[in-house]
């Protein structure tokens, strides 16, 4: 039945009245432990008190004046992002696809203003890129794509961490390949060692760009500022949004300035990307993740965790089939089916996504405390226990049928 919301979402019947911190308030009092962080994107908790600060006091003076004009907030966002990473540029954008939108632009781009017909890019099997017609046929999941045909062309999906399969996939109209360092919706699938510095070395020796996604693990997620720090590797082109935001819609197409060569006076825009709401947002988050000891606190949580996650596993082999992921992006891949798992750790009052490949997510914002993480773990313990309970119970079930 149709709604006055379209109904693209199977909602889960909870409304939140407030958040804190790791947690999120219904109506009636009910707290719940928010590993879910609007999937990746809560970095600093919910309701913190320097982006509520920030972003009132621009509310107060100015909310949009459009990109006709200067916004300096913006121009100082991306002065700070190229003085933290690989890029010499930035164009704000309001959405992970859309900053993805602008680097597929990019990369096509490039190679038109090099004089080369190189428009095709390598994506990847379970890869996650959003949901316009572009992102989607960059993602190739067959279910976002049926109905919506014709499929944008110019991508070719190959097994993720499969260096061969790249390779073997490139034609002279090759021009980029895209991939998340670590695959988010996919099922937290972090690729072989040396598969970054395989596909750097491929774009280099055949004058590629090398296009990341790091929608979901970037902005800190990974216990780095970005996930392909820990690689060695540099991008050309790379793709943010999520985190960025701390929860203020916004995201970024970062790129050095031989790969944005194409991008001149008229060939892009946004109306709302970079306004002066989202610059004073973005600068006050990234005024905490740049911040002494921010990203050597997200590592510690992040051993913390996994050690715990390890003995649960240990504990509960029959619920936990592996722990997996980087950072505070970490998944359980589940035995019994996922969705069960999730339903179970609402049932102990805490909020986690599933993801591809039977995964329960496990995103609190990098913020959370060691007492919430030991919170987490017992939650955890007893959502295994109930589902072990619940084993026990369903041969007798069986028997009865
Ligand atoms: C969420 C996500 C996107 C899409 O972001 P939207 O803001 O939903 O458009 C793209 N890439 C990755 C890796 C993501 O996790």
């Amino acid at each position: 039945m149709i709604t006055p919301v379209l109904p693209t979402y199977a909602r889960i019947d909870l409304e939140f009245e407030r958040g804190e911190g790791c947690w999120l308030v219904t109506k009636d009092g009910r707290r719940y432990l928010d590993f879910t962080a609007g999937i990746a994107v809560n970095i600093l908790g919910h309701a913190h008190p320097a982006l509520v600060a920030a972003l009132t006091a621009q509310a107060g003076k100015l909310w949009h004046v459009s990109n006709l004009f200067r916004i300096p907030e913006g121009e100082r966002l991306a002065a700070r992002l190229a003085a933290a990473t690989f890029a010499d540029t930035a164009f704000f954008t309001n959405s992970g696809a859309e900053a993805l939108e602008c680097s597929i632009k990019m990369a096509r781009r490039y190679h038109h203003a090099s004089g080369a017909d190189r428009p095709r890019m390598v994506t990847f099997e379970g890869a996650f890129h959003g949901r316009t017609l572009a992102t989607i046929a960059a993602g190739g999941n067959a279910k976002y794509l049926e109905g919506f045909g014709p499929d944008l062309p110019g991508f070719d999906q190959v097994p993720f961490g499969d260096l061969e399969a790249v390779e073997a996939a490139l034609t002279p109209q090759t021009g980029a390949i895209l991939v998340e360092p670590i695959q988010g919706e996919g099922g937290v699938r972090v690729p072989p060692a040396s598969f970054l510095r395989g596909l750097r070395d491929l774009c280099d020796a055949r004058g590629m760009l090398l296009v990341l996604d790091e929608v979901q693990c970037g902005v800190g997620r990974s216990g780095l500022l970005f996930a392909h720090e820990a690689h060695g590797v540099r991008p050309d082109i790379m793709a943010v949004a999520k985190g960025i935001g701390g929860g203020f819609p916004m995201g970024a197409c970062l790129a050095t300035e031989a790969a944005a060569k194409g991008m001149t006076l008229g060939t892009h825009g946004s109306t709302y990307g970079g306004n002066p709401l989202a610059m004073a947002v973005g600068n006050a988050v990234l005024d905490m993740v740049l911040a002494d000891g921010f990203l050597e606190r997200v590592r510690a949580a992040s051993a913390d965790l996994t050690r715990r996650l390890a003995e649960l596993k240990a504990r509960h082999p029959a619920v936990i089939a592996e722990v997996r992921g980087a950072g505070l992006l970490l998944g359980l891949r589940a035995h019994v089916p996922a969705a069960e798992l999730v339903v179970a750790l609402r049932e102990e009052g805490m909020l986690v996504p599933g993801a591809g490949d039977n995964v329960v997510r496990l995103l609190p914002p990098l913020t959370v405390s060691d007492d919430e993480i030991g919170l987490a773990c017992d939650k955890i313990d007893a959502a295994c226990r109930r589902i072990e309970d619940a084993m026990r119970m369903a041969p007798v079930m069986g028997a009865a049928e």
